[in-house]
C-alpha cells in the first residue's frame, strides 16, 4: 500500500485505488499544488539501502 504525504501541511493519506501510485497534483487537505509526494515505508527504504551497498 502506497501512502502519500503533503510537504506543506504533512497530511498523510492513501489513494482510493490501491493500484494508483501516482501522487495527486494537489493536496486534498490544504489544496497546495505540487506538494504531495509518495511516502516510502521503512521496508522500502531499507531495501533501497541494501541495493546501494550491493552495487
Ligand atoms: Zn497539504
Amino acid at each position: 500500500m502506497v501512502r502519500f504525504v503533503c510537504q506543506k501541511c504533512t497530511f498523510r493519506f492513501s489513494p482510493r485505488n490501491p493500484e494508483n501510485r501516482d501522487p495527486p497534483s494537489k493536496c486534498p487537505y490544504c489544496d497546495t499544488p505540487g506538494s504531495v509526494l509518495i511516502e516510502q515505508s521503512a521496508e522500502e527504504l531499507v531495501k533501497d539501502i541494501d541495493d546501494i551497498i550491493e552495487h
